[in-house]
């Protein structure tokens, strides 16, 4: 029997591998999915419960119009999916009033226009209870911003492509794709498929699939924490949102509890780089989160310093931290997203419809020069 040919194949089907499925399906091409674990597993980069997301983009103003489209996106995906993913329940930015955090989110309101409310000092305690800032730093808060629901999110990228018509294949790891008269020959353990597009969406295991494109990727150990809440300050049901803090010994940020008993936490700084995904030790180390109980007795004066629960994820670094979307230099039609650097979560949305708009027609209409791989040639 012929071997079917497929418009796309998706090589791993985590955060951007899901939305680009999402949206290849929709757009009625016939596509595959190819993922070695299960479908919003816990091994990568995309579980945890929650993802902040926000628009005053202090890392590059050029964010801000994918994170516009983003948001109308995700919105979309929760009306087709039926499911609550997206939490607005606002966020500050506490920082030193000329630091990279409180200049960066600045620079994006004024350049898009984004709602930033400068707080003064005098307000923190009635609209930020629970919270102690650093006496010489700023506060701006992003009544847009909020979390996604990192799990779920994946999930129903993944339920709604295939509800579209997507074929996905779960444990099916991809041990190597070629090239082949114009095509793609993609082998996994148990089988081979043929596709006219391929799009490596493969996390910190990217630079397994991913020669040629000679830009070095850093995996990160990374580690999240819950701790116990001492008060109702920092409840979701009573009106917390999300912070982030930018302290001299590094960047720090949370969520509100979901469940009035914990909260969860992290250092966005920090972490031990690894060789690969396989080295990754995702049992508790001795130091793991002391940096973390460290800005709790800081910053958190109602959160217990000790966490109760602890979770390992990756980051996959580029060397400037901005994300890689591109084509392959040497093999026309193969795309990936690499690269995410501990903040992609929140494009998933949006990259996912630019993949789908490149595979489709070779282009797409939203700006995304400024992180092809080119910018390291
Ligand atoms: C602790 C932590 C906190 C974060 N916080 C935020 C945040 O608040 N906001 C935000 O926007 N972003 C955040 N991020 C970043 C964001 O979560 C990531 O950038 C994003 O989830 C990465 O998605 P991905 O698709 O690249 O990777 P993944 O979701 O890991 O997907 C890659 C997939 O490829 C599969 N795969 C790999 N190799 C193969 C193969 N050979 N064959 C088949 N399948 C394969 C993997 O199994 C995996 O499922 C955070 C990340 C971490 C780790």
């Amino acid at each position: 029997m012929p071997r079917p040919i497929f418009d796309c194949i998706v090589i791993g089907t985590g955060g951007f591998g899901s939305a680009a499925l999402y949206h290849l399906a929709r757009r009625g091409l016939k596509v595959l999915g190819l993922e070695q674990f299960t479908p919003a597993h816990q091994l990568g980069s995309s579980h945890g419960e929650t993802r902040i997301i926000r628009q005053a983009y202090f890392e590059h103003p050029n964010y801000v119009p994918l994170l516009l489209r983003g948001y109308e996106l995700f919105e979309e995906l929760e009306q087709t999916s039926g499911k609550k993913l997206f939490e607005q329940c606002g966020l500050f930015l506490s920082g030193p009033p000329d630091g990279e955090t409180i200049q960066g989110a600045n620079l994006a309101r004024k350049l898009h226009q984004i709602p930033l409310e400068t707080v003064d000092a005098s307000e923190y305690a009635d609209r930020f209870p629970g919270y102690k800032m650093p006496e010489d730093h700023s506060v701006v808060f992003e009544p847009v911003a909020g979390f996604l629901r990192v799990e779920e999110t994946v999930r129903a990228h993944l339920d709604e492509a295939q509800e579209a018509g997507a074929t996905l294949k779960f444990e099916s790891a991809v041990r190597s794709w070629q090239p082949e008269q114009n095509q793609f020959l993609v082998t996994t353990d148990q089988e081979e498929f043929i596709a006219r597009k391929l799009l490596i969406t493969a996390g910190a295991w990217a630079s397994d699939l991913l020669q040629g494109i000679n830009v070095p990727l850093q995996v990160r150990r990374k580690v999240l924490c819950w701790h116990p809440v001492q008060s109702a300050s920092y409840n979701l049901a009573g009106g917390a949102g999300c912070f982030f803090f930018e302290m001299p010994y590094g960047l720090f940020y949370g969520f509100p509890s979901l469940d009035g008993q914990t909260l969860k936490l992290a250092e966005h700084t920090g972490g031990n780089d690894i060789s690969h995904p396989e080295t990754l030790v995702r049992e508790e180390l001795e130091g793991d989160g002391t940096s973390v109980s460290n800005f709790v007795t800081n910053c958190l004066p109602e959160l217990s310093p000790q966490s109760v629960r602890q979770a390992v994820c990756m980051y996959t670094m580029t060397p400037d931290h901005h994300f890689l979307i591109d084509e392959h230099p040497d093999h026309p039609g193969l795309y990936f997203g690499a690269g995410f650097s501990g903040h992609g979560f929140k494009f998933t949305s949006v990259i996912g419809e630019v993949f789908a708009d490149l595979i489709s027609s070779g282009k797409t209409n939203l700006s995304i020069d400024f992180l092809s791989a080119k910018r390291f040639a």
